[in-house]
């Protein structure tokens, strides 16, 4: 059984040395357990917080511990009564090959899947949180400008793509010109900007011409700074991640801009909430799950997977995620086809 355990905490991005590749037997199930191999693993920004020794919403990494993570896996071997070989699964099982499962928190998939890996993305957990965090605490409505950075991301994509089916214009924002080109012809975004380009703000504001009513928030950082000064009176935003400043060790350079923000929430009435997906909407998971199968079905979503082979390639792929080099949700292929 091949494992990624947490060496050491990072100061800044991670890097290889803050992770060790394990092997161990493959463990055994016992009376009421199941054996699990791993197929799919989700790779998630959310990670990146959990590596740090901070109060937070989640207990971090324990030293030597597997990294934790979403998969998707077959049932290899059975003790337990309500699950059967070869049978599909959600699980957290981690950064490894095999895990040990009593069957509680197991979502079940089937024998035959048509899209496994699905469940890890526009099914799992970061559709849900496209959906409720836009609709539930961005509320947009039809003719309103809709922003979101991370575009072409597991969320930013779902999210841009749903402003679009309720009717609103959607700019993107992305990190290269090949992801802002993919925003507008494959999903549909009405605009989509790099933000490595050293005028994002005045491009910004000739793209929300009208303001915006809706920011995303995935970001934080610069993108965010472009974004406050064009946010309308009443504006909406919900405040899902900050991945710009994941890796920070220090406070941003330049002046105290603490009161300019609390002074645009004042004086435009802005609306900024935060949200913690499965804690906030986990209750809510049937409703999205089936309108986003339902929008599947017709079309209405696009949905594009950046598929990596390989465990032992699992960190070299989480540091590119905090870089940008993802396309897409990134998922390991970890199991045999
Ligand atoms: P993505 O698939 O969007 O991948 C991360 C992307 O973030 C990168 O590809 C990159 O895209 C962008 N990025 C990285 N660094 C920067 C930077 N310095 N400035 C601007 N963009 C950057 O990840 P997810 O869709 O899984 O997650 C998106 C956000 O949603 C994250 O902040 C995550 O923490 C948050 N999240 C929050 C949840 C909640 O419950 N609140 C649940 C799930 C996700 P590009 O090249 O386009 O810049």
């Amino acid at each position: 059984n091949r494992q990624w355990t947490l060496a050491n905490r990072p100061v800044g991005a991670p890097t290889l040395g803050n992770f060790n590749f394990v092997e161990s037997n493959k463990p055994s199930p016992q009376s009421g357990e199941v054996l699990l191999r791993t197929v799919f693993l989700s790779l998630d920004p959310y990670m990146r917080g959990r590596m740090n020794d901070a109060k937070s919403y989640a207990e971090p990494v324990a030293i030597d511990a597997v990294m934790l993570g979403g998969t998707v896996c077959r049932v290899e071997e059975s003790n337990h009564p309500d699950y059967s070989l070869g049978e599909w699964v959600v699980s957290s099982s981690g950064w490894q090959d095999y895990a040990i499962s009593d069957g509680v928190n197991l979502l079940k998939l089937g024998k035959n899947p048509t899209q496994p890996s699905y469940a890890l993305g526009v099914m799992g957990m970061p559709g849900l949180t496209a959906y409720m965090g836009l609709l539930d605490i961005g509320q947009p409505k039809a003719g309103e400008t809709v922003v979101v950075a991370a575009a072409t991301g597991a969320v930013g994509s779902l999210v841009g793509q749903i402003a679009k089916l309720k009717g609103c214009k959607v700019v993107g924002i992305a990190g290269t010109d090949e992801k802002c080109r993919s925003a507008v012809e494959d999903l549909g975004f009405d605009i989509c900007l790099n933000h490595k380009s050293a005028d994002l703000g005045q491009q910004l504001a000739k793209a929300c011409d009208a303001g915006i009513d809706v920011y995303f928030e995935n970001v934080g950082g610069k993108v965010f700074d472009a974004v406050l000064p064009l946010l309308k009176t009443c504006a909406r935003v919900p405040v899902c991640g900050l991945i710009s400043q994941y890796n920070a060790i220090d406070l941003p350079q330049g002046p105290d801009r603490m009161f300019m923000l609390m002074g645009n929430l004042l004086f435009k009435r802005i609306r900024m909430q935060g949200f913690i997906v499965f804690d906030d909407y986990g209750h809510r998971y049937n409703e999205f799950r089936q309108e986003m199968s339902q929008w599947l079905k017709e079309e209405k979503i696009t949905y594009r997977e950046d598929l990596v082979k390989g465990l032992e390639n699992t960190v070299e792929s989480f540091i590119g995620l905090l870089e940008g080099k993802n396309f897409g949700k990134l998922v390991m292929r970890v199991g045999p086809d």
